[in-house]
């Protein structure tokens, strides 16, 4: 998946990356959401093996605009795998105690334990991201984030956490497409927040604030993907296989026993 990981020190013009594109699974659709069953096969034998070892640990953040697609990325990607050892943590406006702390206390405590795998759904990217459009705190106070945020992960990374980041890339046309999709269909309707209006007129605004978190904090311990993700079965593809690639990286192994299974017999 290294033709969408962002080289460390790149300056990302998203008009650049091409969210339709599917040059690493030149699939139909069909094609597509079978190979799929075969990744979460393949995830779920390495996310238990990973649980049972009990030594790594795997921190998943995904980030992208209204209906980029991040919870239907969860439940598609992680299908079948137990949820025993997996845990998503979705990052909300943050509460008066959140607040009353640094923007990293909230975070900190929901990082994967050993064994583990979390993903963050929505994250402390919100904190160079809304924060930055909205104005919520002065640019001398967001502007220092991307320097914090980088030796956080670092600290994560050297204390044994592995860490992908996904930016889920769609394009104005298909927000339009998913948003229109919520007010369509009554079983969708809950999906709709009339907030997600006002915050697709600031595009170009969040725009900015995309590129920069991601030229800024796309690192060698901890890299972020652009992900194509106008077509969710090839978005899908994209985060399992990347996910796949680095737990395989890992080089898990199953505990060792000190006993011989075979001298047991149970009466
Ligand atoms: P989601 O869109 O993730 O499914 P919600 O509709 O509840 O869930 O939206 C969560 C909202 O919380 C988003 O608008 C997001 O921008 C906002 N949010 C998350 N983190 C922060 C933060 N640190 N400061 C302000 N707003 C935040």
């Amino acid at each position: 998946m290294d033709i969408y990981r962002v080289k460390p020190g790149t300056r990302i013009k998203l008009d650049d990356w091409d969210p339709n594109d599917k040059q690493a699974f030149p699939l139909s659709k069909k094609e597509g959401k079978k190979k799929l069953l075969q990744l979460n096969e393949t995830l779920e034998v390495l996310q238990e093996k990973l649980y049972a070892e009990g030594k790594h640990k795997l921190l998943i953040v995904l980030q992208g605009r209204d209906a980029g697609g991040k919870d239907g990325t969860i439940r598609h990607v992680f299908e079948g795998v137990n949820p025993q050892g997996v845990q998503v943590a979705s990052f909300k406006v943050p509460s008066k105690l959140e607040l009353a702390h640094d923007y990293l206390w909230r975070v900190h405590q929901r990082v994967p334990a050993s064994g583990n795998i979390v993903i963050f759904n929505r994250s402390h990217y919100e904190d160079v991201l809304v924060v930055r459009v909205h104005n919520l705190v002065p640019e001398a106070v967001w502007s220092k984030r991307y320097e914090h945020i980088n030796a956080f992960e670092k600290m994560l990374a050297d204390e044994g956490t592995t860490i992908l980041k996904f930016y889920l890339h769609i394009d104005r046309d298909e927000q339009k497409k998913r948003l229109q999709a919520r007010l369509d269909d009554p079983a969708k309707n809950w999906k709709f927040n009339p907030a997600d209006l006002s915050e697709r007129a600031r595009w170009d605004e969040y725009t900015a604030a995309y590129e920069d978190m991601l030229s800024k904090t796309s690192t060698d311990w901890a890299p972020w993907y652009i992900v194509p993700a106008n077509r969710k079965w090839y978005r899908n593809l994209v985060v399992a296989t990347a996910i796949i690639g680095a737990l395989e990286n890992l080089n898990i192994q199953l505990p060792k026993v000190d006993f011989d299974p075979n001298s047991i017999v149970i009466e």
